[in-house]
């Protein structure tokens, strides 16, 4: 496998040389006991929250590797590198059926914890320039397991989304000297008629360009460019983030049969090199947010081909159905 950057877009593809995947094997790898269970990297037991042990484990087909160098070369005008990284799977509960937003607060707290745990141990490898955390669920999603799980990449570049969005939000900051996503956030709760839920310090709300129906990013009111230094802290409520996530996902599954959940936060930082140069005013410019874009069972017209997104909502009118549904 290797990395290959498109010199137009300078989006990275992922070009592996294996033309099927292994076939799975008989048990859940995530089901405890299971006998061909993957390596675990970090676990984090029952406290005293009355939640199961959550637990990272090492990818059982990863897209990147731990070992090695990057080994970034030119080919000619274009630009390849090894698939060097960090691919790990967040087993949120040890039940097969039970989902994040069947689980408890404290059981999705916990899993946040580790999460941030993880992202932030991946960070002191100066190889990696960004690290996420990620869940597909719904087989429309591209689901892998079907045990309860989602994924954490780190990676040896910035993914071109969250590249836009951190040069936008630098531009936007050298401009005004605030935070797009503060100004952006305030605006809302001032005439909410996009917000579906606060949480105490959590919002969630329906962005007003939507590239998708329902599209929902949950983010916090308080400015902090970084996720794991938010969760990390003493001072987070962190059961109004998890309880907040799974009424939002109780939401989006009343409306979507699958869904992305994706975390953007703000780049490893820890590089004393030029990157952290490049990235100075991250924490003021940047604001860590959560992005979930539901997959409906009626797929919209497949205009992102052009590059311009069509939904057939807009997000009041998405906010407001979102608002009316029950959560539990
Ligand atoms: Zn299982
Ligand atoms: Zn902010
Ligand atoms: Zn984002």
């Amino acid at each position: 496998m290797e990395l290959r950057k498109d010199p137009i877009t300078r989006s990275w593809v992922i070009v592996a040389d294996d033309l099927e995947k292994p076939a799975p094997a008989g048990y859940c790898p995530f089901c405890p006991g299971s006998p061909n269970a993957p390596q675990v990297i970090a676990s984090m037991s029952a406290g005293d929250s009355g939640a199961g042990p959550v637990m990272a484990m090492v990818h059982p087909a990863p897209l990147y590797r731990i070992e090695g160098e990057p080994h970034r070369r030119a080919e000619g005008i274009y630009d390849a590198m090894n698939t060097v990284g960090a691919h790990e799977v967040v087993v949120q509960s040890v039940r097969h059926d039970i989902e994040l937003w069947q689980s408890s607060d404290a059981e999705i707290a916990q899993f946040l914890s580790l999460a941030a745990q993880r992202i932030h141990d991946l960070k002191r490898d100066i190889r990696f320039k960004y690290v996420t955390l990620f869940k597909n669920y719904g087989s429309a999603a591209g689901q892998e397991f079907s045990h309860p799980v989602s994924e954490i990449t780190a990676t040896t570049f910035v993914p071109r989304r969250v590249l836009y969005e951190l040069r936008a939000s630098r531009d936007y900051y050298y401009d005004k000297e605030r935070c797009v996503f503060c100004d952006t956030l305030n605006q809302e709760l001032r005439n909410p008629v996009r917000i579906v839920e606060t949480h105490g310090n959590y919002v969630s709300l329906c962005p007003f360009a939507s590239r998708l129906p329902y599209e929902i990013w949950i983010m916090p009111r308080r400015h902090e460019a970084s996720f794991e230094r938010a969760i990390g802290s003493k001072t987070v409520q962190l059961h109004d983030l998890a309880a907040l996530i799974r009424h939002t996902l109780q939401r989006v599954m009343s409306v979507a049969e699958a869904f992305h959940m994706v975390l953007h936060t703000a780049p490893n930082t820890y590089q004393k090199s030029n990157i952290l140069q490049y990235w100075k005013t991250v924490d003021e410019d940047y604001h860590w947010h959560i992005e979930i874009l539901p997959i409906l069972a009626t797929r919209p017209k497949p205009y992102f081909l052009k590059e311009v997104y069509y939904t057939s909502i807009a997000s009041e009118a998405a906010a407001e159905r979102l608002r009316k549904l029950e959560t539990r």
